[in-house]
């Protein structure tokens, strides 16, 4: 395989995209990736592919020319377009995300374990999260259904004053700090939310989608970002294998992926409609006082299955996870050794993204 790079790619990692390009890069060390046009000051406009070769236009009129392209674009991602010209719209799932920065003087909660931890609130209909963020900011989230596309509209552009008053009015009486955390809010978020539950491919040639591009799901899934991280994980590791052609790598990654990022994009959307349901006192109170204390363990279990973030947790399941379905024939401890190996090339390749490699042997 022909190395070639695309300059401008060395900047540290800052985001999930960043991060996604970065393991790739580090991982394989070869080809060309749609980096973030802030990276190299490019907006993607058009592909072709030329013989062997990808060549990649971007908005600004020049082009970059590699033996292959992974699409870490995102949901509206300009390569699925090229790829997929059908499918190039992703899924209005009818819910807008909102939510806000507090100022800087926001007094924590009363329970100090909110401080390190995410707090999702439930009432008869409706979720609230809140949390502290790394910069120290008390952060909140919520989903707002938009039936239409006018109710979208108006809550993606309402004044911030109306959109306070809205929020206060849903979550009145709610335990503390959820109505204290609204009235706080100085800066405001606002995001419609769409996802893609199935594509009738993730590659074409040597183009490759990956992440939000190929499965974008609702932060309602809580999963979007590891997903597209595990994704860089795999094909990382696949792609380096320079005795297989990269086409080859592209379709061993989809048979191992999909499954896992289509079941977690259709949870997502279940659990956006599931908080639409209201509940009446006695189904709440059985939710609460029943439920949940005879459930929480096996919902912790559940939940571990598809949240744990080192598959040396819980090897055999995790395996399963993060490679999708086994292949026929596969050992548990194969695959459970397999999954291992993809966390340690991808530690390796991460600590090459943010240090020396002497300090990271
Ligand atoms: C409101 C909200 C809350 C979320 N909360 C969570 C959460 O709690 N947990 C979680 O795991 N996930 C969450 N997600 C999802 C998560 O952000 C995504 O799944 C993740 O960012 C996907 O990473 P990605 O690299 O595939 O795409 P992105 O992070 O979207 O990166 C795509 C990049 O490609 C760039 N780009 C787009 N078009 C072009 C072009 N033509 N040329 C060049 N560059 C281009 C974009 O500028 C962008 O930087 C949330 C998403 C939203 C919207």
């Amino acid at each position: 395989m022909t190395q070639r790079r695309v300059p401008g790619l060395e900047s540290p990692a800052h985001c999930v995209h960043y991060q996604v390009a970065e393991i790739l890069r580090a991982g394989i060390g070869v080809g060309a990736f749609v980096p973030h046009h802030r990276d190299v000051g490019r907006r993607l406009r058009d592909l072709h592919l030329a013989g062997s070769e990808v060549i990649a236009t971007f908005e600004d009129g020049t082009t970059e020319v590699g033996d292959f392209l992974v699409g870490a674009d995102g949901v509206h991602s300009r390569v699925r377009a090229w790829m997929l010209p059908g499918e190039a719209a992703a899924r209005d799932t009818q819910m807008v995300s909102i939510g806000g920065f507090c100022a800087r003087d926001f007094a924590p909660p009363a329970d100090p374990r909110d401080a390190t931890r995410l707090t999702f609130v439930v009432g008869p209909k409706y979720q609230f999260g809140y949390s502290r963020m790394n910069d120290g900011l008390w952060g909140w989230w919520c989903h707002a259904h938009a039936p239409n596309e006018a109710a979208g509209t108006k809550l993606l552009t309402m004044a911030s004053e109306d959109l306070r008053a809205c929020m206060l009015e849903r979550y009145a009486g709610w335990s503390e700090p959820v109505e204290r955390l609204i009235r706080d809010t100085v800066s405001w978020l606002r995001t419609p939310i769409h996802d893609l539950p199935h594509l009738s491919a993730w590659h074409k040639g040597p183009v490759l989608l990956v992440g939000d591009a190929a499965h974008a799901m609702s932060p309602a899934g809580g999963q979007g970002a590891s997903l597209a991280l595990e994704d860089a994980m795999l094909f990382a590791k696949l792609a380096a294998d320079p005795s297989r052609p990269i086409e080859d790598a592209m379709s061993r990654f989809e048979a191992r992926r999909r499954a896992r990022a289509e079941a977690v994009v259709a949870q997502a959307y279940a659990n956006d409609r599931r908080t639409l349901q209201a509940l009446g006192p006695v189904a709440m109170w059985t939710r609460d006082r029943v439920m949940m204390p005879i459930f929480a363990r096996f919902i912790e279990k559940a939940l571990n299955d598809v949240y744990s973030s080192a598959a040396c947790l819980s090897p055999r399941r995790r395996a399963r996870d993060v490679m999708g379905s086994p292949t026929a024939g596969s050992h548990p401890a194969a695959l459970a050794s397999e999954a291992r190996e993809i966390t340690r090339g991808t530690r390796a390749a991460v600590a090459r993204v943010h240090g020396p490699a002497s300090s990271h042997p």
